[in-house]
């Protein structure tokens, strides 16, 4: 790269990417489940996509009843830990708390929920669950991401012979690889993986079907398939100088920096990522992070439009990173190394097939911006050479289609849920797809004894 930033001392990396949320203290854990008004008709249980018994663990950590806490958070949700940290709680559970209605602070059901899972974790995750006896069926799932690892875990607590089959050479799938440090560290995603292979499932990483296993074997070897494949192939930004070294997929930015070898991670003394998303928001803050000096978001709609949540908004903000609304990369410059991007002004139109407003460019607008890196961050999509060799499968709008209900695709021995069937939605929409599709899969099963 032309024109890096100067690398960090490790102290600046660790302080850069220190968690934002810090973990309640005993005290201040008892202090916040002691507020919970423990509602009965809990709206707070029914804005989570698991449906975790909130009042009823919160109830448990107030009288002390950790392991029993930790039970009821399992119980709905295989990946409890990953979505204590992770998840976008200001818009699901916290954000239906009633304590908004009277304009009072939420109770702080995701660090409620991390101070369980830490003490669980801490424990040495101790079995609180006991599988049924095998029952003689096998499953195989494709992707140890949150589905896949929510689907063995509901399996093989139900006696199935369950095997994870997953590409990369560790498990979790974007838990693992895909979020920022700050919200949480690859080890809690880890450890979840290691929760399910405890309950009989076993984990195989570095296989990847039709590399070495073929999909054939796959299919003799198992009496369902689930498919948890996620979304792992980027959408291109189709402009000319994409090719040029300096412009980087945000999935694999996001990867580098997530494995916390900072200093190996070269980034640009300019950086403008391409897209609104959250993703596109963990790329720009990480880029800030690791020492960049301007960093930019680049989105051809407006602020009304971008699909990033309203706290990571404020979270890039307070990063210093600079917004161009209604502007489009035309193309990027540079000789063989990025060293400008030409964008051009946008206008907003009618509502699109999306339900956003199209975005028009305006003729002679076109300007430049020195830049010194590109990241893309305008969305990703299933690997469709792998999910095209499945007979009979039936694709809606570019997403794997399932039925609703039962998670069965149309190739009858094949169950999918999370990325691959929703284009992309939170970690706690996938275990929960994990784990109705386990139950799918097991009357699918035993209906055809
Ligand atoms: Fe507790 Fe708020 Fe849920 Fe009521 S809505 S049970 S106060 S967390």
């Amino acid at each position: 790269m032309n024109n890096l930033a100067p690398k960090l001392t490790s102290e600046e990396y660790e302080k850069n990417f220190a968690e934002i949320h810090p973990p309640f203290t005993p005290n201040s854990a008892a202090a916040e489940a002691n507020r919970c008004l423990y509602c009965f008709d809990s709206p707070c249980m029914k804005a989570c996509p698991t449906h975790i018994d909130i009042s009823t663990f919160i109830k448990k950590i107030a009288s002390g009843n950790l392991k029993g806490s930790a039970k009821t958070i399992l119980s709905a949700n295989w990946i409890a830990l990953t979505c204590a940290k992770a998840c976008p709680v200001e818009v699901l559970c916290e954000g239906a708390c009633v304590y908004n209605a009277r304009g009072e602070d939420p109770i702080q059901i995701g660090r409620l929920q991390r101070y369980v899972m830490d003490w669980y974790v801490e424990r040495g995750m101790p079995p609180i669950f006991t599988p049924a006896p095998k029952n003689g069926k096998s499953v195989g799932i494709v992707g140890a991401g949150p589905a896949g690892i929510a689907c063995a875990a509901e399996l093989s607590l139900m006696g199935y012979g369950v095997t994870v089959y997953e590409a990369k050479s560790e498990p979790g799938g974007l838990d693992t690889w895909g979020i920022a440090p700050y919200k949480m560290k690859r080890e809690d995603s880890l450890n979840e993986a290691k929760m399910v292979e405890r309950l009989g499932a076993t984990i195989k990483t570095g296989m990847r079907v039709g590399d070495n296993i073929s999909l054939d074997d796959l299919i003799r070897k198992h009496d369902a398939i689930f498919l948890g494949v996620g979304l792992r192939t980027p959408t291109r930004l189709r402009i000319p100088g994409e090719e040029l070294a300096g412009v980087h997929d945000a999935l694999t930015f996001i990867e580098r920096v997530t494995t916390r070898k900072w200093s190996s991670v070269d980034v640009g003394k300019r950086v403008a990522v391409v897209g609104a998303g959250n993703t596109a928001i963990d790329a720009v803050t990480e880029a800030k992070r690791l020492g960049a000096e301007q960093v930019m978001i680049i989105y051809r709609r407006s602020s009304e439009e971008m699909s990033a949540y309203d706290f990571e908004f404020e979270l890039a903000k307070i990063d210093g990173v600079t917004f161009h609304f209604l502007t489009t990369p035309k193309r990027i410059l540079g000789t063989g190394h990025v060293g400008a991007i030409e964008c051009v002004r946008m206008k907003l139109g009618a509502m699109d097939a999306d339900g956003k407003r199209s975005a028009e460019p305006i003729p002679n607008s076109e300007f430049q911006i020195p830049i010194d890196m590109v990241i893309t961050a305008v969305g990703q999509t299933p690997e469709k050479s792998f999910l095209a060799q499945i007979p009979n499968l039936k694709m809606d709008r570019g997403n794997v289609w399932v039925n609703p209900e039962t998670y069965q695709t149309s190739s009858p021995k094949f169950f999918a849920g999370g990325d691959c069937i929703n284009g992309g939605k939170e970690v706690v929409n996938a275990a929960a797809d994990g784990k109705k599709a386990a139950h799918g899969i097991d009357n699918f099963i035993m209906s055809n004894e």
